[in-house]
């Protein structure tokens, strides 16, 4: 079985590092072009250089003019696969949370899904294909201290995702989400060697994940061959959480 995405473009948001970027040179490899997107633009822009057939796109999720920006992109070319995939932490227990995290978190997270996929998927809907891979988290599913706001958005992508996928399944739009668990990212560079060590322990298969456990994941959701697959959330965390 070969994936291959020639012809389709691929939007990925938070493709500057991390998951996103490892999403974005895999959607490229498999063929796709690849609209490379975050707020850093040189790094992009590097990024999709690399990749070669790719564009890096200057994209910052939460602000206002986010459904003008995405507007301009579809005028450009149409987006087959969405990859909703940046995302931010702003960790406090809860009952110190000031109101500006919970915000924050809930507008990147969440709001930008809804903006972003809005405008996407009515192209979709016309041209009856599209895929729409929303990047959640097992804390989503399963609860962390200290990570309400940050749950909480990936909790409401899961239901975002079942719902969407109810509604457009008829027209050849599937949509699905990724419960990623703990991968070796700037996001989890900043747990300490100790609770690193703690962590590791409670994963099945003893290793966090790598970004390509969450890249190859998505560019299969992406692909013809996943065409049956609609409204579920793919559990990435190696067995910390089942
Ligand atoms: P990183 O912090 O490494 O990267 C986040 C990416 O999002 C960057 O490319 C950043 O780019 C971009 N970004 C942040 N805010 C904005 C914004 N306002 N507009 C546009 N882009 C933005 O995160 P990870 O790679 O670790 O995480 C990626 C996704 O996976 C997130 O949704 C995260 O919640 C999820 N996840 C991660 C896990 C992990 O263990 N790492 C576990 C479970 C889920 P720039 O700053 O250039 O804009």
């Amino acid at each position: 079985m070969k994936i291959d995405l020639t012809g389709k473009t691929a939007l990925v948001t938070g493709a500057s590092r991390g998951i996103g970027e490892s999403i974005a040179r895999r959607l490229g490899e498999a063929g796709a072009h690849v609209l490379v997107a975050a707020r850093s633009l040189d790094r992009v822009n590097q990024i999709a250089g690399e990749i070669g057939n790719a564009t890096g796109v200057e994209l910052d999720i939460s602000a206002a003019d986010v459904r003008e920006r995405i507007g301009a992109l579809l005028k450009e070319r149409p987006i087959d696969i969405l990859v909703n995939n940046a995302g931010i932490t702003d960790d406090d227990l809860f009952i110190r949370m000031k109101a500006e995290a919970w915000t924050n978190v809930l507008r990147t997270n969440l709001d930008s899904a809804f903006h972003i996929t809005q405008e996407v998927v009515k192209k979709m809907i016309r041209t009856r294909w599209g895929r729409v891979i929303n990047i959640s988290s097992i804390v989503g599913l399963m609860g962390n201290p200290g990570q309400v706001n940050y749950a909480s958005s990936k909790a409401a992508l899961i239901g975002f995702t079942k719902s969407l996928a109810l509604e457009i399944g008829s027209r050849n739009v599937t949509v699905n989400a990724v419960a990623p668990g703990y991968i070796q990212t700037a996001m989890t560079d900043a747990l300490g060697d100790d609770a690193r060590e703690k962590l590791t322990e409670r994963i099945a298969l003893k290793r966090l994940g790598t970004t390509d456990d969450i890249a190859y994941t998505v560019v299969f959701l992406a692909s013809e061959q996943a065409g049956y697959i609609t409204g579920t959330v793919v559990n990435v965390s190696g067995g910390l959480y089942t």
